[in-house]
């Protein structure tokens, strides 16, 4: 143990000890989301200190429950957030890969070799799979993006459903790209989503234009409006905030009158000037106060408070519109353009419907209880990540683990080129790689070695130009073309898989000191795979 004072309360454990330990938490957390990957993977009942329930097969909502405290533990769960963030899928591949790569390291390593020589032929394999890519992926056409956003919800919900979603989903990402000079941009933040209980899910639709649970200020306004002019306010229309920052000495009740007056008159003011700009659609963050509605109504303007925030810059968006303080500040820069505004009825709840010319749609989920509807909007917003993705990068590749047999098959030949270590690293990766095909095989129930051994074969012996797409389908249970069955995911997800697995195990063999400051310095325990 060391004499530095400041180490004297901390466990130490140094070079090979702390790689091992280090090893042996990342394959705990990747046994913990294992039996999930793919479409026939299980689920996992998630329970909260509170005793709150989830059932969920998503590898990164499992991970992000976990309490685990061990900080390499919590780098892989970061790789598989960050991985979350950028491609919206693949974080249970994710955590697999890495995990397997370090695995594989630590055999290299009772071998002598060191960690820094594996890392370098880490970084070489991943470059190569990385440059091999273009060999490999196909150009994604309407019924790819379909079928690829049809593969992103496989496990996840009822098949008819996955079809009407990713339908959907196709749809709204299609609604929402622009054209920019640096290339197509899909949003999926620009789609927004509506909850409502009640009914079924595939009564689930897509609307296009903007829908907002929200009625006019009141029912005397228009209900409907053509296209016309659109203000938004980041604050409102009411008392209160004139009256801030006055001290009123109220001497007779005339001065508190002629006050009240001349706050009313301030406020006509701004409706006025709302006329001057030619706005006939308003909606404020904040109130309207009530004895402004006669006056709105006979301005002929249809006004909303309290809309949140989120809606307000979907609004801006889509209208042009200028987002401001308050009515007084808004010029006819600020002002946005609307095609059609209208006032509708669902399930006795009145909706605010907003129809612009940027496009914008609005996914309505329903089911029939909370749950399923958080499962409908959860997997609409899987399949719209996949599709705005192959919007803006139309490249995919086949799935069922074909992709990465056919990286591993590419990176053995391409280790012949390097010598001794090295060499031996690239191997490694690319052995690792195969947890993917391996993992699909066992959660089928199937046996992972002859499954992946025939599917390789499959995959060597074709001979075709197609040979890559040769992976295991699960719900045939045997090899199979994956983009004629329909199973293909976009490349920035393997990619990204590639990408932060590589990093996620790197930085974990560049460790060789791990200082404790705690007295319990154990692997977290997760449940055990059978
Ligand atoms: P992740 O969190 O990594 O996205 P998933 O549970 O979503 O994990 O599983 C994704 C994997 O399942 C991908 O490798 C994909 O190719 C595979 N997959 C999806 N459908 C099939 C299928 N019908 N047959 C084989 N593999 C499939
Ligand atoms: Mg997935």
């Amino acid at each position: 143990m060391s004499e530095v004072p400041i180490l004297k309360e901390t466990t130490r454990s140094t070079g090979r000890e702390a790689l091992r330990n280090n090893i042996t938490a990342a394959m705990a957390l990747a046994g913990a989301v294992r039996s999930t990957l793919g479409p026939l993977g299980q689920d996992k009942l998630l329970i909260d200190d509170e005793g709150r329930t989830m059932v969920t097969n998503d590898g990164v909502t499992v991970l992000e429950s976990a309490k685990v405290e061990h900080p390499v533990a919590n780098m892989l769960i970061n790789a598989s957030t960050t991985q979350d963030r950028i491609a919206r899928d693949g974080t249970t591949s994710a955590v697999l890969l890495s995990a397997e790569l370090l695995q594989n390291a630590w055999e290299l390593v009772l071998q002598g070799v060191h960690p820094s020589a594996i890392a370098r032929g880490y970084r070489h394999a991943e470059e190569a799979c990385r440059n091999h890519f273009e060999h490999l992926v196909i150009k994604a056409t309407d019924d790819h993006m379909l079928a690829a956003a049809t593969t992103s919800l496989s496990g996840k919900i009822h098949q008819a459903m996955q079809h009407h979603l990713a339908a959907l989903a196709v749809q709204a990402a299609k609604a929402v790209v622009e054209q920019r000079p640096s290339g197509p941009l899909a949003d999926p933040t620009r789609v927004k989503i509506l909850t409502q209980t009640g009914g079924s899910m595939t009564d689930s639709a897509l609307v296009t234009g903007l829908v907002l649970a929200k009625k006019r200020v009141s029912d005397r306004m228009p209900k409907q409006l053509p296209s016309g002019k659109i203000a938004l306010v980041d604050g409102g229309l009411e008392r209160k905030e004139l009256m801030s920052n006055v001290k009123l000495n109220v001497s007779s009740t005339g001065v508190l009158e002629s006050f009240r007056q001349k706050e009313k008159t301030v406020l006509l003011e701004q409706i006025n000037h709302l006329v001057d700009l030619g706005v006939t659609l308003l909606a404020c963050k904040e109130g309207i106060d009530d004895d402004l509605h006669a006056a709105l109504t006979e301005a002929g303007i249809q006004a909303y408070r309290r809309v949140s925030r989120a809606d307000l810059d979907l609004l801006a968006r889509g209208t042009n519109a200028t987002l401001n303080n308050d009515v007084k500040g808004l010029t006819a820069a600020d002002v946005g353009v609307f095609i059609k505004s209208s006032n509708e009825r669902w399930n006795g709840v009145m909706h605010w419907i907003v129809e612009t010319e940027e496009g914008g749609a609005t996914f309505i989920a329903k089911g029939s209880t909370n749950e399923a509807v958080g499962e409908v909007e959860r997997c609409f917003a899987d399949a719209l990540g996949v599709a705005c993705q192959l919007l803006e990068e139309p490249a995919l590749l086949p799935g069922g683990g074909a992709t990465q047999i056919a990286l591993a098959r590419h990176l053995r030949r391409f280790a012949e080129g390097f010598a001794g270590r090295e060499q031996l690293a690239v191997e490694a990766f690319a052995d690792a790689l195969e947890i993917i095909p391996r993992t699909l095989a066992q959660n089928a129930g199937l046996d992972p070695l002859d499954t992946l051994l025939q599917t390789v074969a499959k995959q060597t012996t074709d001979g075709s130009p197609n040979a890559h797409f040769i992976g295991l389908n699960v719900e045939k249970k045997q090899p199979a073309n994956m983009v004629e069955d329909g199973v293909v995911e976009p490349l920035r997800i393997t990619r990204q898989v590639l990408a932060g697995a590589t990093e996620a195990a790197l930085s974990v063999l560049r460790i060789d000191d791990v200082l404790w400051a705690k007295q319990d310095p154990t692997v977290p325990e997760l449940p055990e795979e059978d």
